[in-house]
């Protein structure tokens, strides 16, 4: 590290990444729900169970507090006249924000479900794992990723099956009422890939009646054209999560994915599909992910893979590994701070020198991890040219996405967002 250093609390990168490998405790004096934050949710990101903050600088986080590293932490959050601050030994406390909790929380879809049980907002945007639990955990010998808690979590704070209807609705409270801009799609492995065919009736109604930013994050397909087809529909991002860049330790971590998929396809969707930015409608932007989690393999090996990712032109995303309880992994220790640093400076220079669009998509602040443009707080380069066209694209699609929703709210037909709230 150059200059950073691990007692730079004032580092919002820094802290972010120390609440995730250290957790956070929580003192009586929080009045979480009380104070308008959001319940701690075992969602079926199969990574995240925190609370979620909004740290200075306005990184959004989600903050390991029910596993049993947490409780050793040596952060505690204590309320404070109504504020909610961060303490440690030594520390000046640092103020932090609760991430509001919106209203529709709080609501029934017209079919009488929780709009919670349909999807939740992680950070700034709305995830939804429409369908049954990923089949990795449906085996006699299970396969599932050992990281994993889906198969744990499902039908707690999750409805198993969501209609189409039932997940436009509450996209498009979420749209009106908590601003959001991008709706990700998340599925598990399922016997004759249908993981694809599952996704496209959301996907198409998404894009058709509320023009927001759409994401989809599944195995690999082993047709590669289907991604030819998510492009035309106007779908903007997709995920590839091979989580383990050493061939060996991903066999260990990922027995389902190994089996049936392995890795080489895991890399060659990835690579495919960050070709396709030029062939689908120009009025989409699209990206390529490869997702992976530091602190479950060596961090130069996760460096390799930030390197490998960003060389085909897709952009990494990295998670921190959190021991989440129940998993087959809750015994093993989070991964040390210092060791995330490089890692997370990696990620930020090597898409940076790579020319790739980060941080352009307005208002999506991700909870779960640091974000490539979040590493800036870890780096002393300053890559002027690429910061500058980067918020260029930015405001031209901020521009475009909200001439886009003022038509489609005003097409005939649209329900006002007053019919919307009386429900
Ligand atoms: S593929 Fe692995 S990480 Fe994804 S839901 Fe299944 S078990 Fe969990």
């Amino acid at each position: 590290m150059e200059n950073v250093t691990t007692l730079d609390w004032t580092n919002p990168a820094l802290l972010k990444l120390d609440l995730f490998c250290k957790g956070l405790r929580v003192d009586d004096s929080c009045l979480v729900e009380e104070d308008g934050g959001r319940k701690i949710l075992r969602t079926r990101a199969g990574l995240g169970s925190g609370l979620e903050l909004v740290l200075p600088g306005g990184l959004w986080t989600n903050a390991p507090v029910t596993e049993r590293f947490a409780q050793k932490s040596p952060w505690l959050i204590r309320r404070r006249e109504q504020r909610y601050w961060l303490e440690r030994d030594g520390v000046a406390p640092i103020e932090v924000k609760l991430s509001p909790r919106p209203d529709w929380y709080d609501r029934k879809t017209t079919s009488g479900k929780p709009m919670t049980r349909v999807g939740t907002l992680q950070g700034t945007y709305l995830g939804v794992y429409p369908a049954k639990v990923c089949e990795y955990w449906l085996e006699d010998d299970k396969s599932n990723c050992k990281f994993c808690s889906v198969g744990l979590n499902l039908g707690l704070d999750d409805d198993v099956e969501k209609s189409v209807d039932e997940v436009i609705e509450v996209a498009r409270a979420a749209r009106r009422e908590s601003g959001i801009t991008y709706v990700d799609f998340n599925t598990g492995h399922y016997e004759g890939e249908t993981f694809l065919d599952i996704l496209e009736p959301y996907i198409r109604r998404v894009k058709e009646e509320l023009g927001l930013l759409v994401g989809v994050q599944t195995p690999p397909h082993s047709d590669l054209r289907r991604y030819d087809r998510l492009r035309k529909m106007g779908v903007n991002r997709v995920s590839f999560c091979f989580e383990i860049f050493d061939p060996v330790r991903f066999r260990e971590v990922c027995p389902g994915k190994h089996r049936q998929y392995g890795l080489e396809r895991y890399l060659d969707a990835v690579r495919y599909c960050a070709t396709l930015g030029s062939s689908g409608p120009a009025s989409e932007p699209w990206v390529t992910n490869g997702e992976i989690i530091a602190g479950l393999e060596p961090p130069e090996s996760s460096i390799r893979a930030i390197d490998w990712i960003t060389s085909v032109g897709a952009i990494p995303t990295v998670c921190v590994f959190r021991p989440l309880s129940g998993t087959d992994y809750s015994n093993l220790e989070p991964p040390k701070t210092e060791d995330m640093v490089p890692v997370f400076k990696r990620l930020y220079e090597a898409c940076m020198e790579r020319g790739l669009p980060i941080g352009c998509a307005p208002n999506v602040h991700v909870s779960l991890v640091l974000l490539p443009e979040e590493g800036r707080y870890l780096s002393d380069r300053k890559f002027r040219w690429q910061t500058a066209k980067n918020r260029l694209l930015a405001t031209g699609l901020k521009m475009s996405l909200n001439r886009r929703w003022r038509r489609l709210e005003a097409r005939p037909g649209a329900e006002t967002p007053q019919a919307v709230a009386a429900q």
